[in-house]
């Protein structure tokens, strides 16, 4: 059989790893796989100047492997930032195991994957993300010290989602507070986009703010639930990005700030818990920018999950996660008035801080 690339030659033009544009200088990746529990699932460590890499494992349905490594790449380097912003001294990492966590995932295959952890010997360190449980922590727990996110019961520090959704909630009013002058956020109307288990406890805080909301997900089950447990409203209009609203929460999956939406949003806020909003920081953040909406940088506002489980590695509690996590609010403030005095996007602000931090760690490393 011949394929479309036959030829070493061939392969190189393609640049397949080293070569994505997403690839960004990551250290090492590890492509995992086990033909028994039909297992395959990409490492990404981006960065380890300031810890060991820490970021959850994701499993989704893939459309092909370039999709699968493309996100763990992008996913990777932004936990590099993320913990760098929250002051963690940790890493960058991620996984992503390919396949329908619904009806692909067994005990068997999670547990092999956690042998794939534990070869790595800490330098990455995994955690839940979309498509994996405290359950599977808890299993991956069993075969390697390298895991975090494991159940209260069990010693850890449980779903780091309610934390997680407490830090969107702060630096969403920061941002409101910006923007329009107040972080209260009563009579505000929201669009959470992805009522899953961060959208959900954001929708529990907003709408006891007494914030207007409007929620949409792929799940009509989902939707419908989290409406009437919250008394919400489920979207029902043709375009959801051109919905008239003051605040949107991305709350599902990346990328949903793009070439198609970036100019339709009418929203004046947009803050959410999904990670890389932004299809292209630079271009999109820019428009955003332009069009005078306040972007909150995703991976600033949705650190508490990984604040939440940092205290299992030092060693504190709920009680001090969510004091950290409060934090986000100023942290929000700071980078949007740095933004402003640098003529930055809030998203080149922050980012210019963490790799700040990275680069001063690096500095007295080789002293
Ligand atoms: P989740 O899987 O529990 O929820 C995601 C929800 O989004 C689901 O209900 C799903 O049906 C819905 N969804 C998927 N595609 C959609 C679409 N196109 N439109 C509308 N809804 C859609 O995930 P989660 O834990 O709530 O995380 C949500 C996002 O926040 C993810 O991007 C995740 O990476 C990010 N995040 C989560 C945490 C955490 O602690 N859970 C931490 C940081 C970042």
């Amino acid at each position: 059989m011949t394929t479309e690339f036959t030829t070493a030659k061939e392969l190189h033009k393609i640049d397949p790893v080293f070569g994505q544009a997403s690839f960004d200088n990551h250290e090492q990746i590890v492509f995992c796989n086990d033909k028994d529990t039909g297992l395959k699932a990409i490492i990404g460590i981006h960065n380890t100047v300031l810890g060991p890499a820490l970021g959850g494992t994701r499993m989704w349905k893939y459309d092909n492997e370039w999709e699968a490594l493309n996100d763990v790449l992008r996913l990777s380097r932004g936990m590099t930032y993320k913990s760098a912003i929250s002051g963690l001294n940790l890493g960058g990492g991620k996984a992503v195991i390919i396949g329908n966590a619904k009806t692909d995932k067994t005990p068997e295959m999670i547990t092999e994957f956690g042998k794939y952890i534990h070869s790595l010997s800490g330098k990455y360190i995994t955690a839940e993300d979309v498509g994996t449980t405290t359950p599977d922590m808890d299993l991956i727990r069993e075969v390697t010290p390298y895991v975090t996110g494991i159940s209260e019961s069990k010693g850890g520090s449980g779903n780091p989602s309610p934390v997680t959704a407490y830090g969107v909630y702060m630096g969403m009013k920061a941002a409101a507070k910006y923007k329009f002058g107040s972080e209260n956020l009563g009579g505000k109307r929201v669009l959470v986009q992805g009522t899953g288990h961060v959208g959900e406890t954001l929708v529990d805080y907003l709408t006891k703010e007494g914030a207007i909301v409007t929620i949409t997900d792929i799940s009509e089950s989902r939707m419908e639930e989290v409406a009437k447990k919250y008394n919400a409203a489920i979207f029902s209009g043709s375009d959801l990005y051109e919905f008239d609203c003051d605040i949107y929460a991305p709350c599902a999956l990346g990328a949903t700030i793009n070439d198609d939406t970036v100019y339709r949003i009418q929203a004046g806020v947009i803050a959410g818990a999904a990670n890389n909003q932004l299809a292209n920081e630079r271009i999109h953040g820019g428009i955003l920018q332009q069009r005078g909406i306040a972007y909150a940088p995703d991976f600033l506002i949705n650190a508490g999950g990984i604040i939440n489980v940092y205290g299992e590695i030092v060693n504190y509690g709920k009680e001090e996660a969510l004091r950290r996590t409060e934090n986000i609010y100023n942290t929000t403030l700071e980078i949007f008035n740095l933004s402003e005095a640098r003529n930055l996007t809030p998203y080149q602000a922050a980012m210019a801080i963490a790799e700040k931090r990275i680069a001063e760690r690096k500095l007295e490393y080789s002293k």
